[in-house]
């Protein structure tokens, strides 16, 4: 079984890691997070010291990072991993980040005799620590072969959208259109009730109907209406406000260097930027965009 290097152990980067080490990967782990890191250990990683340390000797080095800068801070630049890495090692970045971030790290890998996809996944915490997260990669077809082994060990579907960088594109359609769904139903949603609807009654009507939707028939945004969604535990846990800010911020940019007219993205934009304006609201889950729409009781 090949080597695995994992960096970043956080909310998806830790059971992800986990679901390799179950498959029966040696998998060598690193975060900046001493706690983080300590939790992977738990479940069964090897520490490493830093990220060159976990990275030596290893065949695979996967990586699941916050932003475009960690990734390029990671492994770009005269002290990046690419120069330390062997010929032929398999780079799997899974963290969401620009387009043209995740091209910039596949051509300089691939400068390197290196191999390289951009695979974010679609499915969060739940499905990385059930092991059925769907990838969406980008890449040479060669390299997106080789990384299916190690992404099936942690998920359920993999795509291959196209070239270097279209697994981000894909991510980011593919949210950009969650957001828009998900501002829908709540409106709607709000409208029956404030005309005395029942929101369970209407929603079994409009998931029958012309207006179902993916918001509608698994992540229902009214409270009581579904049990276990985040909307029926004060919008705890689940999808985060400011994450889905920073996926349709990375959809705005897309559009931007494509001249694409995004209107309902750049809609859904705002109303998440309003709705997040407190740290607080920003950690909820993203279905609380109906906190934007309902009334204060008795108006
Ligand atoms: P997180 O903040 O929980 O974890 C990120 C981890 O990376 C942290 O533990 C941090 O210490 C570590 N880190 C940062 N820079 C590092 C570096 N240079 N070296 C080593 N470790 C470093 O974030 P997350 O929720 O696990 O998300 C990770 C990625 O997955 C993001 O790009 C996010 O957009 C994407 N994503 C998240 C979800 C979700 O539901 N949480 C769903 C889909 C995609």
């Amino acid at each position: 079984m090949e080597k695995i290097a994992f960096i970043g152990l956080g909310n998806m980067g830790g059971p992800m890691a986990a679901n390799l080490v179950k498959a029966g990967y040696t998998v060598t782990a690193f975060d900046l997070s001493a706690a983080a890191l300590e939790q992977a250990v738990s479940h069964g990683c090897t520490r490493g010291e830093s990220a060159h340390q976990a990275a030596a000797g290893a065949e695979v080095v996967i990586s699941m990072l916050p932003s475009g800068d960690a990734v390029k801070g990671l492994y770009l630049g005269a002290r990046g991993l690419l120069q330390a890495l062997a010929e032929n090692t398999l780079i799997i970045d899974c963290s969401t980040i620009s387009a043209n971030d995740a091209r910039q790290l596949i051509a300089a890998a691939n400068e390197r005799e290196l191999r390289a996809v951009d695979a974010p996944v679609s499915g969060g915490t739940a499905a990385a620590a059930a092991g059925t997260l769907s990838f969406m990669c980008g890449g040479d077809e060669g390299a997106v072969d080789a990384a299916r082994p190690f992404l099936q060990a942690m998920g359920a579907n993999i795509f291959h959208a196209g070239p270097a960088g279209s697994g981000q594109v894909a991510k980011i359609c593919n949210n950009m259109l969650l957001a828009i769904h998900m501002i829908g139903t709540a409106e709607a949603l709000q409208l029956g009730v404030d005309n005395g609807l029942d929101p369970a009654v209407l929603s079994e009507i409009m998931k029958a109907s012309s207006g179902g939707n993916w918001s509608l028939e698994k992540y229902n945004p009214y409270p009581g209406v579904m049990e276990s969604v985040p909307a029926s535990n004060g919008y705890a846990g689940g999808f985060a406000v400011a994450l889905m800010l920073k996926d349709l911020g990375l959809a705005m940019d897309t559009a931007a260097g494509s001249a694409s007219s995004t209107p309902l993205g750049a809609l859904a934009k705002n109303l998440y930027q309003l709705h997040g304006s407190s740290e607080e609201s920003r950690a909820l889950d993203f279905s609380s965009i109906q906190n934007l729409f309902r009334r204060p009781a008795g108006n």
